[in-house]
């Protein structure tokens, strides 16, 4: 079967100056992801800021052209330029990101801005996108008084309830969420995620769900693809990853929170410079905060290979041949 979305070989590099006199040099954004999602499920991407995240998203939506790689959206390559079959694709998927207040018109009724994407695609007549605001703003959990509020009238999590109820108007079959609770106090986060898991239920609406926090993604996603420094160095079902993480990166996001049957049992702690995609180690780019790391883990990047259970690693440990001992001693 055809997944919903297929990402092959993604990479994006910017070319940046430090400064006016500065030599132009190379930011690998995105290194080579490949991944793919099946209808109505949800992937999340974790990883901390600068692991290329939410460029692996803007990719997946054709928002942004990849340097090399493809990526495809039903079968259906995603255009390269935004064509009218690019629009067409567009309405199909909808992104979701951090900042609601930035996402929203501060001059318009929010009630206005959920029909917006009716109106911009002229479906059903101002009778019925009028009753279909009111639908969503109920699917949202919004009471239909809230309608005519401005964006400041509401709070942050109301606000993101208003960019999701905008995001799924036209039944999108996929969305991208880049962020959608850390803006949000931590009381209001659960909530937002919750919703968001229950309309991707009833709805059978794909998603990826990006978040630095894994504990953020571990409810809502079936799949967890794990980024450093514009790679996945980890990826499978949301579970196994939990239970049972394999890439010391991995293991050191697990261990920082409480989860509840996980195997391991002391908190790793990270020392080192957090990722810089402008100055990217050589070899296996999480060497120098690696506890494991050899003089090949230095040398060669380790690519992402199958390390059975339907599980993906990138780790010189935890090759094929290697993936059962070296578990059992992490263990
Ligand atoms: Fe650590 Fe080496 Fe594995 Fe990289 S390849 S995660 S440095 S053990
Ligand atoms: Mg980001």
């Amino acid at each position: 079967r055809t997944p919903l979305l297929a990402a092959s070989n993604l990479a994006k590099i910017y070319v940046s100056r430090r400064g006016l006199f500065a030599p132009p040099t190379q930011v690998r954004a995105v290194d080579g992801v490949s991944l793919s999602l099946a209808k109505g499920t949800t992937l999340g991407i974790v990883g901390e800021s600068g692991s290329g995240k939410s460029t692996t998203g803007r990719l997946l939506l054709g928002l942004e052209t990849p340097t090399t790689g493809h990526a495809s959206f039903a079968g259906e390559p995603m255009p390269r330029e935004k064509t009218p079959q690019w629009r067409d694709l567009r309405k199909r998927m909808q992104l979701v990101y951090q900042d609601p207040l930035a996402a929203l018109d501060r001059r318009l009724p929010v009630g206005r801005q959920i029909g917006e994407p009716l109106d911009i695609h002229a479906l059903g007549s101002q009778q019925e996108r009028i009753a279909r605001v009111r639908e969503l703003m109920d699917a949202v959990g919004l009471r239909p008084d809230q309608a005519d509020r401005y964006p400041h009238e509401l709070s942050g999590g109301q606000r993101q309830r208003v960019v999701i109820a905008r995001a799924i108007a036209c039944g999108p079959e996929l969305l991208v969420c880049d962020e959608p609770v850390s803006a949000l106090d931590v009381s209001i986060q659960a909530q937002v995620v919750n919703l968001l898991r229950d309309l991707q239920e009833k709805r059978a609406i794909a998603m990826v769900f990006i978040s630095h926090d894994l504990k953020v993604v571990r409810n809502i996603s079936d799949r967890v693809a794990v980024m450093y420094l514009g790679r996945i160095v980890e990826e499978g079902a949301s579970e196994e990853i939990f239970r049972k993480p394999l890439h010391p990166y991995t293991q050191a996001l697990v261990s920082s929170i409480p989860v509840p049957g996980t195997a391991l049992k002391d908190r790793i702690v990270l020392h080192g410079e957090p990722p810089n995609p402008a100055a990217r180690p050589a070899g296996c780019a999480f060497h120098p905060r690696c506890r494991f790391a050899t003089a090949q883990c230095r040398a060669q990047n380790p690519e992402l290979l199958d390390a059975g259970s339907d599980r993906k690693v990138a780790c010189h440990l935890l090759g094929p041949a290697n993936v059962t001992q070296r578990a059992a001693e992490v263990y």
